[in-house]
């Protein structure tokens, strides 16, 4: 289990984490959605250890992680632009973070296999990321956040910059990669209809707070906040 207790983010005199509680159990896909600038890369950046809380905790199964450092967290993280290395093959983009914990050579080149077979990728192995599609790119990101066996996959917007037909396809790709792994996922989106069609909960954020958890049926058949249901695309 996941547990947010109180975490606070502030920039200067800007709040922008205003205390987040928050539970999540093993295995759940989360969607945080929110409009731009609501907090939702903030929140997934302290959760990495990105970015240090000004205030409150973060624990993993009774173990307190925020003080830890985001390689001591080892929580896979997807970035909306992929972030590939230009110059290496699809193969070395997803072996490096094995390497970097020095991960035995073999065992490193079957974990890499099995996570581009995961993502559907093993016949692209060799290229650079400039020749793959952009899904294809966004599919080698993936692969490299999964290969080191995350308890906590954190992706931020990970289709926004992919074509209509391209994020439908993904969304359905990241979605059966989320349950083969059976790790927690905490996805990013200010879509609401990627949100209800991707999540087993979805967090709806505004102005650094949470407005309302629930189940996609939960949000659609009863929207706590009016704010909320216009956001959900209601109309009365
Ligand atoms: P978007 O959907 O546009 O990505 P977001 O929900 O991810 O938005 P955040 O990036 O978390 O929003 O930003 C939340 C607030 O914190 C915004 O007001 C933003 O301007 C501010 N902010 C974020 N990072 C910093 C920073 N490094 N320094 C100062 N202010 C920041
Ligand atoms: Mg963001």
């Amino acid at each position: 289990e996941l547990r947010l207790e109180g975490m606070r983010r502030t920039f200067g005199n800007l709040n922008a984490l205003k205390g987040i509680d928050l539970k999540i159990a093993r295995g759940e896909f989360i969607a945080l959605l929110g409009p731009s600038g609501c907090g939702k890369s903030t929140a997934l950046n302290c959760l990495a250890g990105l970015l240090p809380l000004t205030g409150g905790s973060i624990w993993l199964d009774d173990r307190r992680i925020d003080t830890l450092r985001p390689e001591q967290r080892g929580f896979g993280m997807v970035f909306q632009n992929y972030a590939l290395f230009p110059h290496m093959s699809v193969r070395r983009n997803v072996a490096f973070g094995l390497m970097m914990k020095g991960v035995p050579k073999a065992e490193a080149a079957r974990r890499v296999d099995e996570a581009l077979t995961t993502v559907r990728l093993q016949s692209q192995a060799d290229k650079l990321p400039g020749q793959l599609s952009g899904g294809q790119q966004q599919r080698v990101a993936i692969a490299r956040a999964i290969v080191i066996e995350p308890p906590l996959v954190l992706m931020d917007e990970p289709l926004s910059n992919l074509d209509a037909k391209l994020r439908l396809e993904m969304r359905a790709e990241i979605r059966r990669i989320h349950e083969g792994l059976g790790s927690t996922t905490i996805y990013v989106t200010h879509d609401q209809e990627e949100a209800l069609s991707l999540a087993d909960r979805i967090v709806v954020m505004r102005e650094g707070e949470i407005r309302q958890v629930g189940t996609p049926q939960e949000l659609y058949a009863q929207p706590a906040h009016l704010d909320v249901s216009d956001f959900m695309g209601y109309r009365n």
